[in-house]
């Protein structure tokens, strides 16, 4: 059961201007050094007075102005303050009590703060302001007091509300078979996306210091096929075609093929180091539909019947094409690739990417 709670009044303490201050204590403070060499100066060599007497005097002259910044800023920010606390414990409170009336557990009260405080999209990766467009909700998953129980809490809309809903805590492996599988659908069209969105084809979001892998037998640029956001990271694909076959593009272990994860607000699009190393120009958006079903070949029938392109699957058993071969090294999959909608080359076979989940991740194609 969702629960719709009004936070506008969060919202709009969140949103606090640049402050001033910095330019007012830099001009405090340059005047009062002018002034008081100045007036010291004065004091010295016309006044015949004492160099000590002379400081003293602008000293005296200088240390009430910005003594008096001083005070204006401690008292004008100390009220902004208190508004802002006051607001945010309103809010709290309001979505305490809405928590509570849903039959929801208590809620973790630091958590529940930093949601509503934090100025960007939370932990949710690539969603964050700056650099990449945001996104039209922020989502948070807070914990309760009841540890199998997490609250999924999605903020957004103008004015602004957060909407909970009880979701379940991720339960340590469960042995029973899961009957859900997730289908990874691309889009027709290319369409415009933040850069780090799961897509197929058109160029990988990268950062600074990225360096585009080439096949250790050809020496040559491997080809981006697609980049998967998994787990806060984005997992750059990328695979061999210089001579399709030929060289070990197969093998998560050879070098003929590469799966570089990525991470960080930081990234832009790469320059493909030649016209070969993208598949097109412009990406192709993937989505993720859940159907309950035996197999990926079942839950993709039922897709395309529903009329997804199916590009693959997401998470879950991967659909081997022959034997189990979950490399020893990274044996969380993450997702699998079939070669159609983008006309990939996998030798009739499926690519598939699994990562170590500790920041290394690996392709196989089979
Ligand atoms: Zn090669």
């Amino acid at each position: 059961m969702n629960v719709t709670v009004p936070t506008e009044q969060a919202a709009r303490v969140r949103i606090v201007g640049k402050s001033p201050w910095n330019g007012i204590y830099t001009l405090v403070y340059l005047f009062g050094a002018l002034a008081f060499i100045g007036i010291s100066i004065y004091e010295n060599a016309w006044e015949y007075r004492s160099v000590t007497t002379s400081a003293l005097i602008a000293f005296a002259w200088t240390a009430p102005f910005t003594a008096a910044a001083h005070l204006i800023h401690f008292i004008t920010s100390r009220g902004r303050r208190t508004r802002t606390r006051r607001a945010i414990n309103t809010v709290v409170e309001r979505v305490n009590a809405a928590a509570a009336d849903a039959g929801l557990p208590p809620l973790h009260q630091d958590s529940l703060r930093r949601m509503l405080t934090a100025k960007d999209n939370g932990p949710q990766a690539y969603t964050g302001q700056g650099k990449f467009p945001a996104q039209p909700s922020l989502a948070w998953e807070l914990p309760t007091d009841d540890p199998a129980v997490l609250v999924a809490a999605t903020r957004g809309g103008s004015p602004e509300t957060v909407t909970l809903a009880r979701s379940r805590a991720s339960a340590p492996a469960e042995p029973s078979r899961s009957t859900t599988v997730t289908v990874l659908g691309m889009q027709p069209d290319t369409d415009v996306a933040p850069i780090t969105a799961s897509c197929l084809g058109g160029r990988p979001a990268v950062p600074a210091d990225f360096v585009w892998p080439s096949c250790v037998m050809h020496r040559t640029a491997m080809q981006f096929l697609a980049q998967v956001e998994h787990e806060e990271q984005l997992l750059l694909v990328f695979l061999c075609v210089a001579d399709p076959g030929m060289c070990d593009s197969w093998d998560p272990d050879a070098g003929c093929n590469a799966v570089v994860p990525v991470s960080g607000r930081d990234l832009h699009l790469a320059e493909p180091p030649t016209a070969d190393a993208i598949t097109s120009s412009e990406p192709h958006l993937l989505g993720v539909r859940t159907y309950d079903a035996e197999s990926f070949h079942d839950a993709a029938a039922a897709a395309s019947a529903d009329g997804c392109i199916v590009a693959g699957q997401y998470g879950g058993t991967p659909d081997w094409f022959q034997s189990d071969e979950t490399p020893a090294d990274a044996s969380t999959f993450v997702a699998s690739l079939v070669e159609h909608p983008a006309g990939f080359n996998f030798g009739g076979g499926s690519a598939y990417i699994f990562t170590d989940g500790a920041g290394a991740a690996k392709l196989l194609l089979q």
